[in-house]
């Protein structure tokens, strides 16, 4: 059906690609591409060639009035990041949202993202989790923002560059306190691990100094001990409609 179609591909190890998504791939009139060069590697290995057009922020602006005419032309339209989910911490939502206002087909083709496949390595709750995606780079902001979700009880989900990793443990120790955390490395690759534990501990952690690879860490819920006025202003009423 003509559309635009929002695919994900692996996220490291090539198998991890759904067979639907093959069949769009190799289906589409275009394939745009956050990068034309690493998706290509993709298509060689499924012995698929297609068009492939860039497709990323610095283009957005310019390619999105003409892609929307092809998509009304009926073609379609396929999207892919250089890993994993397009639109989760990769490009594509303003062409996502541009098609959706037009009243255009829009179809997701699920399959790896970081955040879950971590999620699910990591041992924390599961039950509510947020995506928070990358911290701020710069010290200040990045405290502020985790100072601004130390008060969400659920698992955070963080995406960070190697880089930076030592750095973002360091204040997550430091604004979320000893709660359960995990560094998820290298998911579906060769080199593949994740270390539990407290924050603080994985803050001294010598592996995370200077790790290589791509990272994602979690941070778990931690203890309800911090519970807010508003929560004991209802237990207060709710134990006195229990008085006699
Ligand atoms: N769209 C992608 C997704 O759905 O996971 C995420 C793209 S974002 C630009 C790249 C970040 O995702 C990396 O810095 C890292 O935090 C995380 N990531 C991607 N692949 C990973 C992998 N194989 N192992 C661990 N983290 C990964």
């Amino acid at each position: 059906a003509p559309g635009l179609y929002l695919v994900a591909t692996p996220i490291g190890n090539l198998r991890d690609i759904t067979l639907r998504a093959l069949d769009v791939l190799a289906g589409c009139d275009v394939l745009l591409a956050e990068d034309t060069r690493v998706s290509g590697k993709l298509l060689a290995a499924y012995a698929i060639s297609k068009r492939l057009q860039r497709y990323d922020e610095h283009v957005a602006d310019r390619e999105t009035p003409r892609i929307l005419e092809r998509l009304e032309a009926g073609e379609r339209i396929a999207l892919v990041s250089d890993a994993g989910t397009p639109m989760v911490s990769d490009p594509g939502l303003r062409l996502a949202q541009a098609a959706i206002a037009a009243g255009l087909p829009v179809f997701p083709i699920p399959g790896a993202s970081a955040a879950l496949a971590a999620l699910t390595l990591a041992g924390l709750p599961t039950d509510r989790f947020l995506f928070a995606g990358f911290p701020p780079t710069k010290t200040a902001a990045r405290r502020t923002f985790f100072e601004e979700l130390a008060n969400v009880r659920a698992t955070l989900i963080f995406y960070e560059g190697a880089s930076r990793v030592a750095d973002s443990l360091a204040d997550m120790a430091a604004v979320f306190g000893p709660r359960p955390g995990a560094v998820a490395r290298e998911l579906t690759k060769l080199y593949e691990t994740c270390v539990r534990g407290p924050l603080d501990e994985l803050a001294a952690d010598p592996r995370f100094e200077a790790p290589k690879g791509e990272i994602v860490i979690l941070v778990g819920p931690g203890e309800d001990e911090i519970a807010s006025a508003a929560d004991a202003e209802t237990a207060l009423r709710e134990a006195m409609t229990r008085l006699p």
